[in-house]
């Protein structure tokens, strides 16, 4: 303590990354680079800027190869391709074009990508979405790093008060925004919790917060001028509370709800099958080493946009039976490219939308663009020889749709030969919802997506933190929606799980067992939490 009168205040910000923290804070401050040089340059002098921008160029790019190896090898290839996303900016020849148009006209290399790159990021922020606010961070990221290199500055981060610095370890780390650089400087996994400025639920930040299993809480503005370096601090990542200089009360409340939250593996418990979702091959690997009861979402479409390219049939293939391979006969569940509404990928020809939510999107894209749906068949087709193969069909409308794309799986892969296939749809959408004891009688097998049902049944942005109050799965139409299902699919004798962000919320697993879910498939990372979580609850249990 200081000897100040420190009163207990507290903020609401927005849940990014589950569990609790109790700790002082670590204040990080963004390097600004105020002081960069600016001097005009003309004849030999531009060729030496231009010499001196290719080797930062070069050393940025290095230094992101070197931290995608780190993050592949500490959290998972998933989180390391935010990585690839910089790198791809950065090796984009329209981009290095003008950086040195800027030299020609006798800018130096630091105003040069300081310029340039400031016009992107503004031109983004410009467009209010959180998905070009998220690209924006990366250009802003890339400038850091390129001016870092330039300006020689060692550190794109300055701990606030230096002589004490535990750089986040064992530490509540409190700062603007959270960059991925900024997690993986602060030896993130001794990190106690994360409260920041900025950065929504899908933000690469939150997602790697969320891998390292480190409770985070964001949209508290100025929260960074607000504490300072050895402020007592709480963290909800849960509900995203905030309090600082807590009482001694208060702490205590704190301490008694808050659970521990085991990193290792945990043996599967009886009550709840727990698989995982996974959005690259290679996390099945780790899903195994995790025990997942299978994978219950493979989100197929984030393969193409971790490529930065279309796949063609002999890429998918090798990649899903790579799943199938780690899965060893445990289900395996593909769902069809996922694209359009809030996954726009300028890989794939999209019309312009005034409201891409309700347009071309899910499973209603693919039947506009059958070659997709039929590559992705003969390529999950082919891999089924190595295991069984469940295809899920995302964003179903109708049993009509449903039916339409089957009947294409099945003309692209007639006369293949395959292993056992099963096909299935996500109940996303309500008027699937509503036709479910058609579409069960049909199907395989089905999963509750519970983030789109949820935004679409409560029409409300699952993205968007100016409603994320409503955007709460805790109403009693939706938990009849979800015993409607429950209902439906015992009726049918069909598996049903649910695949959607609530399956791992410790808060919900008592009643959705209660209502008669059996299986959940969740992050792999949160696989562990979530069996800890059933295996200590009893209380909360819905038994209407
Ligand atoms: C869902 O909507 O619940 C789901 C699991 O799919 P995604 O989050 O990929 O839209
Ligand atoms: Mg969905």
């Amino acid at each position: 303590m200081d000897g100040r009168q420190n009163t207990e205040t507290r903020f609401q910000g927005l849940a990014v990354s589950p569990g609790s923290a109790a700790g002082r804070v670590c204040l990080f401050r963004q390097a600004v680079h105020e002081d960069i040089p600016e001097y005009r340059v003309s004849g030999e002098a531009k060729e030496q800027e231009r010499e001196r921008l290719r080797d930062a160029m070069t050393k940025v790019a290095e230094r992101l190869e070197s931290l995608k190896q780190t993050v592949r090898d500490r959290l998972g290839p998933a989180e390391a391709e935010i990585f690839s996303v910089q790198r791809m900016i950065l090796e984009d020849p329209a981009l290095a074009d003008q950086f040195m148009a800027a030299i020609d006209e006798g800018r130096n290399a630091e105003i040069a990508v300081q310029r340039t790159l400031e016009t992107y990021e503004r031109r983004l922020l410009e467009l209010e979405s959180a998905y070009h606010s998220e690209r924006a961070g990366d250009i802003g990221e890339l400038k850091r790093r390129l001016l870092g290199e330039l300006c020689e500055t060692t550190s794109a981060f300055i701990c606030a008060s230096e002589p004490y610095c535990q750089r986040g370890r064992h530490r509540v780390v409190v700062t603007e925004e959270l960059t991925p650089a900024l997690a993986l400087e602060l030896d993130a996994e001794d990190v106690l919790g994360l409260v920041t400025d900025r950065g929504g639920v899908t933000s690469h930040a939150a997602i790697l917060a969320r891998a390292l299993g480190i409770p985070a809480v964001s949209g508290i503005p100025h929260v960074h001028d607000l504490v300072a370096c050895g402020t007592e601090v709480l963290v909800n990542g849960d509900t995203g509370e905030v309090v600082i200089w807590p009482s001694a009360a208060t702490v205590e409340r704190f301490q008694a709800k808050a659970p521990a939250v085991p990193r290792g593996p945990v043996p599967p418990v009886e009550a709840l099958a727990v698989m995982a979702n996974i959005s690259l091959a290679e996390e099945a690997d780790i899903a195994r080493r995790h025990l997942a009861e299978g994978v219950g979402l493979y989100r197929t479409e984030m393969e193409f946009f971790a490529a930065a390219r279309l796949l063609d049939e002999d890429e998918q293939a090798d990649r899903y039976r790579h799943v199938l391979r780690a899965m060893d006969g445990l289900p395996a569940t593909f769902r069809l490219l996922d694209l359009g509404g809030d996954k726009p990928s300028p890989l794939f020809d999209f019309p312009d939308e005034e409201n891409p939510s309700l347009g071309l999107r899910g499973l209603r894209y693919l039947l506009t663009r059958p070659h997709l749906l039929a590559t992705q068949a003969r390529a999950l087709a082919r891999a089924s020889q190595d295991g069984p193969v469940r295809v899920m069909y995302p964003m179903v409308t109708s049993l009509a749709q449903f039916r339409r794309a089957r009947a294409l799986f099945d003309e692209a892969t007639a006369g293949m030969a395959a292993g056992r296939i099963e096909h299935g749809p996500m109940f996303e959408v309500p008027s699937a919802v509503l036709e479910a004891p058609a579409l069960l009688a049909e199907a395989d097998f089905a999963s509750i997506g519970s983030n789109d049902l949820l935004q679409y049944l409560f029409v409300v942005d699952r993205n968007n933190e100016h409603v994320a109050d409503d955007y709460c799965p805790d109403q009693p139409v939706f938990w009849q929606v979800l015993r409607d299902l429950v209902r439906a699919a015992a009726e049918a004798g069909r598996p049903l799980a649910i695949c959607g962000e609530m399956a791992a919320d410790p808060q919900y697993l008592g009643r959705l067992i209660d209502i008669g879910i059996e299986t959940v498939s969740v992050s792999v990372r949160l696989i562990p939490g979530v069996r800890r979580a059933v295996g200590n609850s009893n209380q909360g249990r819905d038994t209407s």
